[in-house]
């Protein structure tokens, strides 16, 4: 089955730009995450998608063939939303067969059909039951076979697990993912949760504001963000401004050697990124050490997060957790960053304003 393409797709509500130009390939058989904080655009997106919402411009194609204009029902996506309306009259397995009666299928290939979609998420023996009987993932698993049944190209879900607790929502995203890979179905998943998008994503679409921050794997968008807005989105960053020198940045009084300088060119101002789990702690100084006094320690079991005060400005460091108490509030440290870790992005206070727009 031929990629879905978005090519420059924007939504106007008036005044309001709900999404601007939006240029996305969604692979064949991939698993597509849109995240990004509330209010950004992911759901009108998915909508668009969906045929729910019709785009202020651009358009929508899908085996070289525009459907822009085509209705939701003509596209026949499968669907799963947030308030999934699950018929409570009807036993799970007419709930899950309940579109191929509709459309004509004989009653015995319905139940097959109904029994194997069932097997796949794991109610093959809860066919009988009524709805009200199920619990919330149960439920879940439901609305997901349901919108399987008609074979759908593309399957499309917003924020599924919203509703369920954390616990039942990271087995039903391994669920999800597992079924995703074995039915090879293009699917697209709007979560507001980075841990849900990196768990089963192919690739991670970031916005803000109605934007596209950032498109990529999940390694290159936790290791490699494009912007501050996506490093801060993603897990925990440490993130010092400065001005880029031939050899890295100088924050501060420091010059800081980093590897992958990227495009920068010596006294731009620009923002250091690294992660929190690649900064080790010494006692005496290195290469590019930054002096810092510990403010702040959180241990947190397998982990311990050591906040710090640099010259440069703040530093948070993550070590194994241990059951012996090393590092005190007020210790005297060097926090170490490592050369090949580091990363410059354009400078923050740009992507600040931005943000704000
Ligand atoms: P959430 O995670 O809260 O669902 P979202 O990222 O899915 O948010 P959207 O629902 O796509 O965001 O909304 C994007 C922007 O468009 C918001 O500013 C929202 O207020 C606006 N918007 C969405 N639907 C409409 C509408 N029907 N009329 C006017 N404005 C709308």
């Amino acid at each position: 089955m031929p990629d879905l393409i978005m090519s420059q797709i924007c939504k106007k509500y008036g005044s309001v730009t709900a999404v601007e130009n939006a240029n996305l390939t969604f692979e064949t058989g991939k698993l597509t995450a849109l995240l990004g904080p509330s209010g950004c655009g992911k759901t009108t997106l998915l909508r668009m998608i969906a045929g729910l919402e019709v785009p202020t411009f651009g358009d929508i194609i899908l085996a070289g063939e525009s459907i822009v204009s085509k209705s939701a029902e003509q596209r026949k996506f499968g669907m799963v939303f947030q308030s999934f309306a699950l018929f409570p009259h009807l036993n799970v397995q007419r709930n899950v067969s309940y579109s191929l009666r509709i459309s004509g299928v004989d009653a015995a290939m319905r139940r097959a059909k109904a029994q194997e979609l069932l097997d796949l998420v794991q109610l093959g023996d809860k066919g009988e039951r009524k709805i009200g009987q199920l619990s919330g993932g149960q439920r879940q698993r439901v609305a997901i076979a349901r919108a399987l049944a008609q074979e759908p190209e593309v399957f499309l879900l917003d924020e599924p697990m919203s509703a369920l607790d954390a616990q039942l929502r990271g087995d039903l995203q391994m669920q999800l993912r597992l079924l995703q890979q074995k039915l090879g179905i293009t699917t697209i998943v709007v979560t507001h949760d980075q841990r849900e998008a990196m768990t089963m994503a192919d690739q991670i679409v970031v916005m803000s504001h109605g934007r596209i921050e950032q498109i990529g794997s999940p390694q290159e968008i936790y290791h490699k963000p494009a912007n501050s807005f996506v490093a801060n989105f993603i897990g925990n960053a440490n993130l010092l401004d400065g001005v880029a020198t031939a050899t890295g940045i100088r924050v501060g009084e420091t010059d800081i050697a980093v590897s992958d300088r990227d495009e920068f060119g010596a006294g731009q101002r620009v923002t250091l990124f690294c992660r929190p789990e690649a900064v080790t702690l010494h006692d005496t100084p290195a290469k590019n050490a930054l002096p810092g006094t510990v403010t702040f320690v959180r241990d947190e079991g397998p982990i311990r997060e050591i906040h710090l005060t640099t010259p440069a400005g703040d530093i948070t460091a993550e070590i194994p957790g241990s059951f012996e108490e090393t590092v005190k509030i007020d210790d005297k440290l060097h926090a170490i960053l490592p050369e090949n870790l580091l990363h410059l992005l354009p400078e923050r206070a740009h992507d600040q304003n931005e943000a704000a727009r």
